[in-house]
């Protein structure tokens, strides 16, 4: 995994503004998936599957067109579970214990991760769209749970997945967090336009692709 300062917000800096940028967080906040283990581990693959099942159970919808209702929901309104409780009605835990239903044990410890997020200096968050529950399986699987003070996830957030500013403003009310000391890691550029204007650093997060065989 390689993490590179985000160009939108640390634009024009040099590398000395950036170093001292750094120097004053002591507030450290991950998301989980595609974010603390490669986007190559593909969980998602997984879950998208389980969603997919979901909603055609739910609709009585062929395969192909349940897939294309999540996805349509999806863009809507952030999240397929969101489109779901608007247009549906459903509960969410159900869908929530549901999806996150999958096999773990593809995600592989991590020494070399934890090693590096131990020397981050202050508190340490997780925060994901995903269930505490989910979040705790990945973090035990890779061997950095201890590492991290607590998880804010998608229930801790009344549902209202990032990139709401309702729902990063909850997380650093609640955990009683400074943004301008704080530094956030996603591999999503738009979860990180909100911590950029609340004035924390930010962090992308990407992958370089496995080289061609
Ligand atoms: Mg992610």
């Amino acid at each position: 995994m390689i993490a590179g300062p985000n160009r939108t917000t640390g634009g024009g800096m040099d590398e000395a503004a950036l170093a001292a940028r750094f120097r004053a967080v002591d507030v450290w906040i991950f998301d989980l998936d595609n974010t603390l283990y490669p986007a190559a581990t593909d969980l998602f693959a997984q879950v998208d599957v389980k969603i997919r099942d979901y909603v055609m159970e739910l609709v009585g919808a062929t395969a192909e067109e349940a897939h294309r209702l999540q996805k349509d929901y999806y863009r809507r309104y952030g999240t397929t579970l969101r489109g779901l409780m608007l247009e549906h009605g459903i509960s969410p835990d159900g869908f929530l214990e549901y999806v996150h239903d999958i096999d773990h044990s593809v995600v592989a410890p991590d020494p070399h991760l934890g090693a590096m997020i131990e020397r981050l200096p202050g508190r340490r968050f997780i925060m994901t769209n995903g269930t505490r529950r989910h979040a705790e399986k990945v973090a035990d699987r890779l061997g950095i749970t201890r590492h991290f003070e607590d998880v804010f996830d998608i229930v801790a957030a009344d549902l209202l997945p990032k990139p709401h500013r309702a729902t990063y403003e909850k997380f650093l009310g609640q955990a009683g967090i400074d943004p301008t000391r704080a530094a956030m890691f996603e591999d999503l550029s738009r979860n990180l336009e909100v911590p950029d204007a609340l004035g924390m650093a930010t962090v992308l997060v990407w992958c370089r692709p496995a080289p061609r065989r």
